[in-house]
């Protein structure tokens, strides 16, 4: 299938959402391999991981990926790429890959407790010119991390970094990897949530909070599960995909379907009471989910209880870090390691793209000699913006959760700003880089302020 095939999707009736998607992007800054001598290592081969060494590969640095599990995985459920991130993946030649196994639903249903359909928002997959990629997040790990392979970057599995270090000296940073001492001229920390690189940076262990929330959620098959032959369920998978959502006081429940409906996922947002732990595989108990929604519209608890299995996903909440560089600026946190996303944002997995994409471009503006400046001018292009994103995880939350029973229509839509998705990473760090750098020069190094909130 090419983008422009009429069945991909890009039109509504007879709406053409987006006519042309510029899969040429008209600027392509791909190096002679190695051209820059830099040395990368990256721990982590999450989506930031792999994206930084992908973007750094194709600028010409020399990388080499250092991963825990000792063998990849399909883990996981539903996972969101907003077109900002989208337009990466096809600079990158990876819509045919991805899209297929994307969902391809176009609008979002939106009820309140009751069942009233208070809104019916179009969420058209191409926007602002690129694709949003919304599926199995360990199916387009799996994707990304083949393609990572055939660019010929070095991932090791099995690999459990234990140590950081930095050298402004010898100009240097490296890492203990079972046992092993590796070095190179940076070291990204691209480990996740429960990140090691990150106490290095801060010089403190930083205890994440309890936001007070946590997410029951699960990923199955429709067919098995009879969500086609129920009439509680069925309007989800019978006409391809298709995305509905519940909001109500403290929670918001969404369903949605893919791979032509042959797959439903489903996340309920709840209260949590128990204090589950901060992990990926934490099972959730069926009566707890279905209490959730207790006297709520039937066809929640209906979707609900298809599902064979499900998790319980703490939402932890971490202040934002006063910075995501070490002192000696030769180690860089990207990703859920710097910035963890609430859900709502629908953006931590975009971000996690963009920093490591971005990290690339000034690592090759900047050169061998200046790789230190180049990471604190990257913290500069990056750090605003991540917290900008960030917050619209808190404020889509708030919207749906305190919504007014008769809210309807833009007072429960969820945001789909141009500034967050019409965004070009690489082109931007191409841009800014002078600018930014002088003004570090001239000023020094400062450390990155909060954006002022908006109302
Ligand atoms: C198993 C798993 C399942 C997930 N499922 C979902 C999901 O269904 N939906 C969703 O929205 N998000 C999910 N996420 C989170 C999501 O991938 C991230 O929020 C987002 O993509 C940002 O990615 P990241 O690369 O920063 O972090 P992560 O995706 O968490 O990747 C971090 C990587 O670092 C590795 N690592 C950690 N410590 C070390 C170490 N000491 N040495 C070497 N390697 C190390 C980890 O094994 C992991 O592969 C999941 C994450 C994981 C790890």
């Amino acid at each position: 299938m090419t983008a422009r095939d009429s069945s991909d999707n890009t039109t509504i009736g007879s709406t053409k959402l987006v006519p042309d998607v510029n899969f040429d992007v008209g600027f392509e800054k791909v190096a002679e391999p190695n051209s820059t001598q830099i040395k990368i290592i990256i721990v982590g081969a999450g989506f930031a991981g792999l994206a930084c060494a992908i973007e750094c590969k194709r600028k010409g640095h020399e990388v080499v990926v250092l991963e825990k599990f000792s063998e990849m995985k399909i883990l996981g459920d539903i996972i969101s790429f907003g077109n900002n991130a989208g337009r990466i993946f096809q600079r990158w030649g990876l819509h045919e890959t991805f899209w297929p196994i994307c969902t391809h639903h176009q609008e979002l249903n939106l009820h309140n407790a009751q069942g009233e359909l208070i809104c019916v928002q179009k969420l058209p997959s191409v926007q602002f010119g690129a694709y949003s990629y919304n599926g199995h997040r360990g199916e387009l790990h799996e994707r990304l991390f083949a393609f990572a392979k055939s660019l010929g970057v070095d991932i090791r599995l099995g690999q459990d970094v234990s140590e950081y270090w930095e050298d402004e000296e010898v100009g240097e940073a490296g890492v203990i990897s079972n046992g092993e001492l590796l070095r190179a001229d940076i070291v990204v920390g691209a480990d996740g949530v429960r990140s090691k690189a990150r106490s290095l940076v801060l010089g403190y262990d930083d205890k994440p909070k309890s936001s007070g929330y946590a997410i029951y959620r699960a990923w199955f098959d429709t067919h098995e599960q009879g969500v086609d032959r129920d009439p509680l369920t069925d309007y989800l998978v019978k006409n391809g995909d298709a995305f509905y959502g519940w909001i109500g006081k403290d929670v918001h429940f969404l369903a949605s379907s893919s791979k032509n409906g042959r797959a439903l996922s489903w996340v309920i947002t709840h209260k949590d009471e128990a204090d589950i732990k901060e992990s990926w595989s934490f099972p959730g108990k069926m009566e707890d989910v279905l209490a959730v929604v207790d006297g709520w519209d039937p066809r929640c608890a209906a979707i609900l209880s298809k599902a064979p299995s499900c998790i319980d996903w703490k939402l932890v909440y971490r202040d934002p870090l006063p910075t995501w560089i070490s002192k000696e600026a030769r180690l860089a946190l990207i990703g859920d390691a710097a910035h963890p996303f609430l859900p709502t944002s629908i953006q931590g997995a975009s971000q996690a793209v963009e920093d490591g994409v971005t990290l690339a471009v000034v690592l090759q503006l900047g050169g061998k000699s200046d790789v230190p400046l180049a990471l604190r001018a990257w913290e500069k292009i990056r750090y605003q913006r991540v917290r900008r994103a960030q917050i619209t995880g808190e404020t889509t939350r708030d919207m749906w959760h305190n919504a007014d029973p008769g809210a309807r229509g833009a007072a429960v839509e969820l945001p789909r700003p141009e500034w967050l998705l019409g965004f070009d990473a690489e082109l931007h760090a191409y841009e800014v880089f002078d600018g930014i750098v002088r003004e570090i020069r001239e000023k020094g190094y400062e450390l990155p302020r909060l954006p002022p909130r908006e109302e």
